[in-house]
């Protein structure tokens, strides 16, 4: 029996190493990611694919993922309907619904991340919500279109397979919720819906993008503004029930007699959305400061799409008794104030609250 000399053996070696190298590498197992449904325009439908006109929330989400098999080649892909509402409906039942079950989601080994399908209304809403009470890094990714599904250039096949992509991406995880429309990762705190029909219509205008993802092919920039998700002290669900908070639009010739009626309706907070840097007639600030006395928390806030309210800059918070929203908008303002109501009704834990959020 004749033995190898030295030199074959490495031939033998690298001939072994060559032809494992050119064998097609076993498939990596695709992320797991789990797709809750909640309506909006991304389901909606129109009886032509030329026309205004449309329903949201018609189509379920098993149609949704047939609609875009593409998206099965990014991620194991499971739908689950959680609601199928225009998302101007959307409501504390849904919220609720959809915070638990992220939690439940995340939670789990062997779910890599969600997505969740939204109208444009108040997706800007429902994110921060979820940025707030979501206790993972895991990506959780929300999504929409501003055409309905049967329109001509549908804009939701391919925001759902992007956003699929981003859910898919272990880069995603620890930049607290995103929201991904017309190419951009936005985060939840600084996104805001700026045209009532554009495809282009969100905007993160103080402090910009997340990220951008083409085809499915994502690029991160930066992480989010604020703490979030599994750092946020509301991470877990709110820890009662969200009393109620009504914004108030201040105009010129403004008076206090909607801050009264918002309050004998039962409000605990007030959010002004107000002219400016916050900024409301003295009648209005009057009536402001005494629901202020007795104990509404009152938050400024401002009408103007982008810019920070700062604390005592016009109007003298400290005399006052008010909150500064700082760079949260009306809508965002009402969020935080909500949850941070079912703990505190201490004005500087409040304040101390929109500083970190
Ligand atoms: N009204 C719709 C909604 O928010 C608009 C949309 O989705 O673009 O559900």
């Amino acid at each position: 029996m004749s033995r190898s000399s030295p030199s074959r053996l490495v031939f033998l070696f690298l001939m072994c190493a060559a032809v494992a190298a050119a064998a097609p590498a076993a498939p990596a197992a695709l992320p797991s990611v789990v797709v809750l449904a909640t309506g909006g325009t991304i389901a909606g439908a129109a009886a032509s694919d030329v026309q205004a006109g449309y329903k949201s929330g018609q189509v379920g989400v098993d149609q949704l993922l047939a609609a875009v098999p593409q998206a099965q080649k990014l991620a194991r892909l499971k739908g689950e309907q959680i609601a199928n509402i225009g998302s101007q409906d959307m409501n504390d039942d849904v919220w609720m619904k959809l915070a638990k079950r992220v939690n439940e989601l995340t939670a789990q080994s062997d779910v890599d991340g969600v997505v969740i399908t939204h109208g444009t209304d108040t997706i800007e809403e429902t994110a921060y919500f979820l940025n707030l009470v979501v206790k993972s890094k895991k990506p959780v990714v929300l999504t929409a279109a501003m055409r309905p599904s049967t329109a001509l250039s549908a804009d939701g096949p391919l925001n759902f397979f992007n956003a699929v992509a981003v859910a898919a991406d272990k880069d995603a995880a620890g930049r607290g919720v995103l929201v991904v429309v017309n190419d951009w990762i936005h985060g939840a705190a600084s996104l805001t819906k700026t045209s009532t029909t554009a495809v282009q219509t969100f905007l993160s205008p103080l402090s910009g993008l997340i990220g951008t993802v083409a085809y499915g092919t994502t690029e991160f920039y930066r992480g989010p503004v604020g703490r979030n998700t599994d750092k946020s002290e509301f991470a877990g669900g709110p820890a009662g029930p969200m009393p109620r908070v009504d914004i108030i639009m201040a105009h010129e010739n403004m008076d206090g007699a909607l801050i009264d009626a918002a309050v004998a309706a039962g409000a605990k907070g007030l959010v002004i959305a107000g002219v400016g840097n916050g900024n409301m007639t003295q009648a209005a600030l009057d009536a402001l400061a005494a629901q202020a006395k007795k104990g509404i928390v009152c938050v400024r806030s401002s009408r103007v799409t982008t810019g920070n309210i700062g604390r005592s800059v016009e109007v003298d918070d400290d005399k006052y008794g008010f909150v500064a929203s700082l760079e949260h908008n009306p809508q965002k303002a009402r969020v935080l104030l909500r949850l941070a109501l079912t703990r505190t009704k201490d004005l500087k834990e409040i304040q101390r609250m929109f500083e970190e959020y």
